[in-house]
């Protein structure tokens, strides 16, 4: 007989409202690196707006122990494999979502970017670092941290949190567990030498576990072992299951095809509001769409390009890595800068060589391009709410929220038709117009020629007379990605999987040992 589990569902016994416990390594505004932080930081409030009690639990960065104040200890906890005592900070996201800071110094109190060093290179002990956290977000999910509050489900986020589903899985009484894939190209790969040192149950080094090819992924604990599985957009769930995009774990996420669905992120239109947003110089709507330019204006002011109003403003802001495609517009900027009245600006950070590409690129054209290396939140706003288009063409997108951020500030987005971009952005073709659903400039292959052609095609789009231009920039930023469907979606999720728990993976291996 194979172990049976049972996923203990409080809504259903006293019609309490359902109780999440929301983790991720990031949170906007606590701590952020990419579109990870903005999800943890608005769907726990879009949960919250419909009734249920959602708590969230990272890791306290001292960013996000500073930016949280007030916070208090609450209760303190040991796990294996790591020697310190851990505290549980207690705080509020928003004011409002009760929040667990998983406070261990030597793990998480360090300077800079919450995953590497100041060279860029990857923490050597994130697989403790990591592990020790989930096991803390397990032990606050049985209530052994003794917090007073056990949860239907845990919803877990990306590789960081990838061993709570795992670790939950031999749990007699436990919640149920949902697993979202951010990114599948990040997946917490180890040693075996690591997985011995970090003392996990020998069964989990298996293939239907945790082993992947000699290694131990934190993923797979998620991809495993989670009642369901969820990714950012429907595209994207479709393309991981193919051997492109799927990182050689197409196989088992075809074998959990029946629990893996695709949820559009949203976006939390109180922080992304040309109407209302503090770091832009103007605000504007669709009804004052031709003040957009005077946030224009300002912006070549503070970067010191040629203040012209009428000039053709490209922008970029993301990662730096290839994922991103950052070179594809290097290789377009031949064609931008022959092109007259045209300009670009790119804020990002990552990869040393693109930083000093680009950095060469804006020496040589100093009254056409742009570019500040480094992390700034109210830059971002003020180049969505400045471009007359955003490029991006990403050589694959889970979501990406940048081009949602774009459509509402009136940056009409050109994009690579793959992953979120594929369902979120509609390209210019004639029949779109006529029914007025377009909302940007889509191309089918990530290389420089298809690039170029959809920045011609909005190049002469733009040069159209009348109010054509306007008019498809007012349309995308009519589109309504605000949480409230997704939310939804998550919340029948949550039904289901506490109503029909997954098998254990390894429960016939378990019994046997
Ligand atoms: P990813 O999660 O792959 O990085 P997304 O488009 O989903 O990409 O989300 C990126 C988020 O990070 C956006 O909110 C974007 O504005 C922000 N971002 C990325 N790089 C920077 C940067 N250098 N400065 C400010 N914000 C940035």
């Amino acid at each position: 007989m194979p172990l049976s589990f049972k996923v203990v569902n409080m809504s259903s016994h006293n019609n309490a409202p359902l109780k999440i416990l929301f983790t991720a390594s990031e949170a906007h505004p606590l701590i952020k690196t990419g579109g990870l932080a903005d999800v943890a930081g608005s769907l726990p409030i879009a949960l919250s707006n419909f009734g249920l009690d959602v708590r969230l639990v990272l890791p306290a960065y001292p960013d996000a122990i500073q930016r949280s104040a007030p916070l208090q200890e609450v209760t303190s906890i040991r796990v294996p494999g790591f020697t310190e005592t851990i505290r549980i900070l207690e705080g509020r996201l928003a004011g409002r979502i009760p929040l667990y800071l998983v406070d261990a110094p030597s793990l998480f109190n360090r300077p800079g970017n919450p995953y590497t060093d100041a060279s860029g290179k990857n923490w050597s002990d994130n697989g403790l670092r990591f592990i020790s956290f989930c096991r803390a977000v397990a032990s606050i999910a049985l209530n052994h941290a003794e917090l007073g509050w056990r949860p239907d489900l845990v919803h877990c986020n990306d590789w960081q949190t990838g061993l709570v589903p795992a670790l939950l899985s031999s749990e007699w009484n436990r919640p149920a567990t949902l697993f979202t894939i951010h990114n599948l190209a990040y997946q917490g790969l180890y040693d075996e030498e690591t997985f011995q040192s970090l003392r996990l149950p020998p069964e989990f080094w298996n293939p239907a576990a945790l082993e992947f090819h000699g290694h131990c992924s934190f993923i797979k604990g998620g991809l495993a072992f989670a009642d369901w599985v969820t990714t950012v957009s429907p595209t994207y769930a479709l393309e991981i299951l193919t051997k492109a995009f799927g990182y050689g774990l197409e196989g088992l996420l075809q074998h959990r095809a029946s629990r893996l669905k695709g949820v559009l992120n949203g976006i939390d239109y109180a922080i992304w509001n040309p109407a209302s947003d503090p770091a832009i110089p103007q605000h504007f709507d669709t009804n004052s769409f031709n003040l957009k330019y005077i946030n224009k204006v300002r912006l070549q002011q503070e970067l010191g390009l040629p203040v012209k109003e009428g000039a053709f403003l490209f922008g970029h802001i993301g990662r730096l890595v290839e994922q991103k495609g950052v070179d594809l517009i290097l290789d377009v900027l031949p064609g931008l800068i022959r092109t007259p009245n045209t300009q670009l600006v790119i804020l990002g950070s990552g990869s040393p060589e693109l930083e000093k590409a680009l950095h060469q690129a804006s020496k040589q054209h100093p009254d056409r391009v742009a570019v500040f290396i480094g992390y700034d939140e109210q830059l971002a706003h003020r180049i969505e709410a400045a471009s007359d288009c955003f490029l991006m063409p990403s050589r694959f997108e889970p979501c990406g929220l940048n081009q949602l951020y774009s459509l509402r500030y009136g940056a009409v987005p050109i994009v690579h038709r793959t992953g979120g971009l594929n369902d979120t952005v509609i390209d210019v073709s004639p029949r779109n117009l006529l029914d007025g659903i377009a909302t940007g400039f889509t191309f089918d292959t990530p290389d420089k020629n298809s690039l170029w052609r959809a920045v011609e095609r909005a190049i002469q789009f733009k040069n159209r007379p009348g109010v054509w231009w306007d008019n498809l920039a007012i349309n995308g930023m009519k589109q309504n990605f605000s949480w409230d469907t997704s939310a939804r979606h998550y919340l029948d999720i949550y039904q289901e999987a506490i109503d029909s728990p997954a098998p254990n993976p390894i429960a016939d291996i378990t019994e046997r040992i």
